[in-house]
């Protein structure tokens, strides 16, 4: 039968949290300045389009138009 239980994250380090050298922006490069992001993904953070893992939200493509927008406004 089908196992759907979860696989637990292990990243051999007891669950200690790791200060990343890049911002946890998927992909991004640059050096983390705020809550282990660069200056731009911080605002992401903050606006909700990625979680503080980095990771998008679900509804990432509507909040960023949102966001654009607004951007544009200011
Ligand atoms: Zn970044």
């Amino acid at each position: 039968m089908a196992d759907n239980r979860k696989k637990e994250k292990n990243n051999g380090n007891g669950g200690a949290k790791v200060i990343p050298m890049i911002c946890q922006s998927t992909g991004c490069k640059e050096r983390p300045k705020r809550a282990n992001f660069c200056n731009e993904h911080f605002i992401w953070y903050k606006e909700g389009l990625i979680t503080t893992e980095g990771v998008r939200a679900k509804d990432f493509d509507k909040k960023y138009q949102h966001f654009l927008r607004r951007q544009k406004a200011a």
